[in-house]
């Protein structure tokens, strides 16, 4: 069977839950193989092996890490070239996406965003037009390169050999045009990054500001908080918290949407979340015509009264 290379998202020396979804999509495809641009780094190659990858390409070069993406795409090409392999796949986000493009033109092939399934033969599915249309598609040409939302797939613990190979790629003096002058981690929540949540709490006007209820409700499940574009613009969370056409696009387990309309632009960043939840006062929202569970009532009362139940379990 033929490799199928994942490129690795990790941060801090730890491998992002994700990366460990593609591993479980590479093998429908092959054999999986982690690509990580960092230093042989036994708590990141221990965690690959431990979710099914046969071997691990580690692309330890300063000039690929002081650059932003262009350098990877190009040490991702001569891998390709070497290997052959069946398909790339990468996470879905601002990195994944620029790298599978320019790795797509280089090595002139096809390429699918933002999927949210593999099947066997590389059958992919999309969800596009605003979470309208599900897109069955397949690249026809060269490898195809395939970037896939998080949450798509449950990561699998299954040890792969874990044969871990360095790779020394040529990195050209065009690649790097764009240098990392100074990087700044986020300060942290505590909670969740929105994307790769498993279960997402948001609130929206109806909220009128108040995002008690929801953090409470969101702290006892171990969630990540979101926000409609109303509740953002209102200034009540700042835009990262922004959940839709354009905010992000979550797919988590669980989503409960808290005082939210459920407007198109806020569906076309949730609707593919395997369970969704809301809460609304007025039963005719357009919200419930998507939900699994809905409950007619005021956020203020609901949601406490939920998280003191949560609590004692
Ligand atoms: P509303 O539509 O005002 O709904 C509030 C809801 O709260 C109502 O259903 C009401 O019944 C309920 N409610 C009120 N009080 C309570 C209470 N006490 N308890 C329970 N329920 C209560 N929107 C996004 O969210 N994300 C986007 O990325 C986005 N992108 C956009 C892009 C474009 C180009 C455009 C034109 C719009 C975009 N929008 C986006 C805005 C979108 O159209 C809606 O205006 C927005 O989603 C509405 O937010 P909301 O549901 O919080 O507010």
């Amino acid at each position: 069977m033929s490799e199928v290379l994942v490129v690795v998202d990790a941060v801090d020396g730890a491998v992002r839950k994700p990366t460990l979804e593609l591993l479980a999509l590479a093998k429908k495809l092959g054999t999986p193989s982690a690509v990580y641009f960092g230093g042989n780094d036994a708590a990141v190659t221990d965690k690959l092996k431990a979710f099914g990858a046969e071997k691990i390409y580690v692309v330890d070069d300063a000039e690929i890490k002081g650059y932003l993406v262009a350098p990877k795409a190009e040490a991702l090409q001569q891998l390709v070239e070497k290997t052959s392999p069946a398909a790339v796949l990468l996470v879905s986000g601002y990195e994944g996406k620029e790298i599978a493009g320019r790795l797509a033109i280089k090595t002139n092939s096809g390429i699918i965003t933002d999927a949210v399934d593999i099947e066997d033969g590389g059958v992919t599915t999309q969800s596009v037009f605003a979470g309208n249309y599900t897109v069955k598609s397949k690249v026809t040409k060269g490898t195809p390169i395939i970037t896939v939302k998080p949450n798509s797939a449950a990561p699998e613990e299954s040890a792969g050999a874990g044969e871990v190979e360095a790779f020394a790629a040529t990195i050209s003096d065009s690649a790097k045009k764009a240098q990392i002058v100074a990087a700044q981690p986020r300060k942290s929540t505590g909670r969740p990054e929105l994307t790769e949540a498993a279960i997402v709490v948001s609130g929206g006007r109806g909220t009128g500001g108040d995002f008690d209820p929801i953090e409470g409700l969101a702290d006892a499940l171990g969630a990540a908080v979101g926000a409609s574009r109303a509740a953002v613009d209102s200034g009540w969370k700042p835009h990262s918290f922004q959940v839709g056409q354009t905010g992000k696009v979550v797919s988590p387990q669980l989503y409960v949407a808290n005082g939210i309309s459920g407007a198109i632009q806020h569906r076309a960043g949730m609707q593919t979340s395997k369970t969704i939840v809301a809460v609304n006062k007025d039963e005719e929202a357009p919200i419930f015509e998507l939900v699994d569970f809905g409950v007619v009532g005021d956020l203020h009362a609901v949601l406490p009264a939920a998280t003191e139940q949560i609590e004692k379990r």
